[in-house]
């Protein structure tokens, strides 16, 4: 959804208020609400009191599952839907060949996210083969007050530390149609040795041992039924 267009539709803004406050802000026209980062969301929330026209709190919604269960793909077809914000996650891993900083992860030092451990800046973080993970918690809570529903895709002991932290957030977990079906995805990533294979595997067995602590598990047979029944969990009042 485009910043003009959600400004416009918030009661007593209107089309011309709406361009004024773009200008002021010096926030282009054809700007997405996704590309707007936390600072400027905080001056537009301010600018139109967007707090007081719209109470709708958005959802925390939680997604953990074994690598290899499909949860990206799941991830890409909600960061389409204009209701949903997904959380950029900041990690000590070095980025992958296809992967952007500040659009997959911001990829940090280990300094970096020792200062950001050390200013509570993390909703939640954990140590995951070898590096470190954390969501920052100031741009969900920004999101959510715009009243978007918030999706985090993080392993099992970040998703433990929301359900301390805040009770009111939804967790699935999505779990594989058979555990040979998730066998078959992984040996046919094809870029593993045997033994990192062997590795993931016993991984998986692990996180799969966690599935009763979520509130709702999730088959991936397909998905679109997947992600349907996301939306329904995160829109339910
Ligand atoms: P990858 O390195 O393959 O992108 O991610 C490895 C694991 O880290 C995945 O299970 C992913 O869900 C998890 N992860 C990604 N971001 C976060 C985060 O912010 N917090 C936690 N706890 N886990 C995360």
């Amino acid at each position: 959804m485009k910043v003009i267009e959600l400004l416009e539709s918030i009661p007593g803004v209107g089309p011309a208020r709406a361009e004024l406050i773009m200008e002021k802000r010096k926030i282009s026209l054809s700007r997405r609400i996704a590309g707007l980062g936390p600072h400027q969301l905080r001056a537009l929330r301010k600018e139109v009191g967007i707090m007081k026209v719209d109470p709708q709190y958005g959802s925390l919604i939680v997604m953990s599952g074994p690598g290899g269960v499909g949860k990206s793909t799941i991830t890409q077809h909600l960061k389409s839907d204009p209701r949903f914000w997904v959380s950029i996650s900041a990690t000590t891993r070095e980025p992958r060949t296809t992967e952007k900083d500040g659009v997959d992860y911001f990829f940090v030092t280990e300094n970096k996210f020792d200062q950001m451990v050390a200013k509570d800046e993390f909703l939640e973080w954990a140590n995951f083969a070898g590096a470190r993970y954390g969501t920052p918690r100031s741009p969900v809570n920004e999101w959510r007050e715009m009243g978007k529903h918030v999706l985090l895709e993080i392993e099992i002991a970040g998703a433990r530390q929301i359900r301390v932290s805040d009770p009111t957030a939804k967790l699935v977990f999505i779990s594989p149609p058979s555990w040979e079906e998730l066998e078959s995805r992984l040996a046919n990533r094809g870029t593993d040795s045997p033994e990192r294979r062997e590795a993931r595997l016993a991984l998986a067995r692990e996180e799969m041992a966690a599935a009763s602590e979520f509130d709702l598990t999730i088959v991936n047979e397909q998905v679109e039924s997947v992600v349907a029944q996301m939306v329904s969990l995160a829109t339910a009042p």
